[in-house]
């Protein structure tokens, strides 16, 4: 998708701190967190929400969960948010789909 900025990550045209990644799906730091770990999860193809990922691909969306918790297994004591903004007035600002790993549990705290 031309304009999406998660695409243009994917496409390797705007950087990002890549934590992990499956051919389906890339884990990086969010630009502004708001816990101490606070990570993205995205598909490599463009969904404009979960909702739409979890009817179009569904598999593309276990790839996604799969890849979140055993990020969050390495980045946190095991205790974190895994989190879908879904629709603009539940505050969803990038249209392609994405869970937030939150946690005031960091590995080494
Ligand atoms: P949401 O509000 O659920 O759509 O979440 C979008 C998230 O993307 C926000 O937490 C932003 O801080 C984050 N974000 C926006 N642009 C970038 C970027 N270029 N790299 C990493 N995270 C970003
Ligand atoms: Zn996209």
């Amino acid at each position: 998708m031309i304009d999406c900025i998660f695409c243009k990550i994917v496409a390797g045209s705007i950087p990002a701190t890549i934590v992990g990644e499956t051919e389906r799906s890339i884990a990086f730091q969010d630009v502004q967190p708001r816990q101490p770990v606070h990570i993205l999860v995205i598909p490599r193809q463009h969904h404009a929400n979960v909702a739409e990922l979890a009817n179009n691909d569904p598999e593309a969306l276990v790839d996604l969960m799969q890849l979140g918790s055993r990020i969050a297994s390495e980045q946190t004591t095991g205790h974190f948010r895994f989190t879908f903004n879904t629709g603009e007035l539940a505050g969803q600002t990038v249209f392609h789909a994405h869970g937030h790993i939150t946690s005031n549990q960091p590995v080494n705290s």
